[in-house]
């Protein structure tokens, strides 16, 4: 099963080619890291996988939706039912206690507080930091905070989780923490696709590597770890 198909996708700002032509398929059960320098298009290939920005041409199809097909409102409950997000810098609403940060995101897609609450504690548990609940992410730390995101993440059991630098603002110890944990999670079947810079992330934690280069797919090549 295809969770992301991706065909022939271009992306221009002005004259700047950010996505000159990628094509890229990753099947259900698979962790795809890419990698390549800075403005190589990596976080625009992201944002056109989350259904954030629009390609110039090309098609975009995340687990059998056609994101071109989508009009904003489409494209905003695409993004809250498919798609779980976790970032560099967390993107955390600090005036919310981690619980409320976790349950929000279902809440948002027209579940109960209730039951919202029941699934946030749930998962909050399974990370190992159910006893945070009740912490603002100000009195977090660093690897606390990113669990707390991938817990929000994970609250509407999306295909697919994307993850844009996920260790870069941890230090190794929380970070190895973290990698550790994506790891877990790809095995009981959870779709990845990390954006990083660390090659140690890709090789712990990704069986494929998609190398980019101005704009494009340069390379691809399994690694380590097999889905
Ligand atoms: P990476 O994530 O690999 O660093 P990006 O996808 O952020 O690369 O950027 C690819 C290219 O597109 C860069 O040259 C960047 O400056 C440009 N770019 C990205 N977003 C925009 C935008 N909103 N407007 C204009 N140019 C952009
Ligand atoms: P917006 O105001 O951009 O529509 P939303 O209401 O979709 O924001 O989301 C509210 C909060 O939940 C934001 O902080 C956002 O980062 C977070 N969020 C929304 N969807 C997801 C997701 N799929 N994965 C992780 N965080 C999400």
């Amino acid at each position: 099963q295809v969770v992301v198909h991706l065909d022939g996708v271009h992306k221009e700002y002005g004259d700047l080619k950010a996505l000159d032509g990628v094509s890229l398929e990753i099947r259900a059960g698979e962790a795809v890291a890419v990698m390549g320098p800075s403005g190589c298009g990596k976080s625009t290939l992201l944002n056109m996988v989350a259904g954030l920005d629009r390609p110039s041409a090309g098609t975009v199809r995340v687990n059998g939706h056609d994101l071109g097909g989508l009009n904003e409102t489409g494209l905003a409950l695409f993004r809250r039912r498919q798609i779980g997000m976790i970032f560099q810098f967390f993107n955390l609403l600090d005036d919310l206690p981690a619980l409320d940060n976790v349950a929000l995101a279902a809440q948002l897609t027209g579940t109960s507080a209730k039951q919202a609450r029941h699934r946030a504690l749930e998962l909050l548990d399974e990370l190992g930091i159910a006893d945070r609940r009740n912490t603002y992410p100000a009195a977090l730390s660093g690897g606390e905070r990113q669990r707390v995101a991938v817990a929000r993440a994970l609250m509407n059991r999306p295909a697919l989780l994307l993850a844009d630098e996920p260790t870069g603002a941890l230090d190794s110890r929380s970070g190895e923490q973290v990698m550790d944990l994506l790891i877990d999670l790809n095995q009981i079947g959870q779709t990845l696709l990390i954006v990083t810079h660390d090659p140690k992330l890709a090789d712990r934690c990704a069986s494929r590597l998609v190398e980019f280069a101005d704009g494009r797919v340069a390379r691809e090549r399994a690694l380590g770890r097999q889905a």
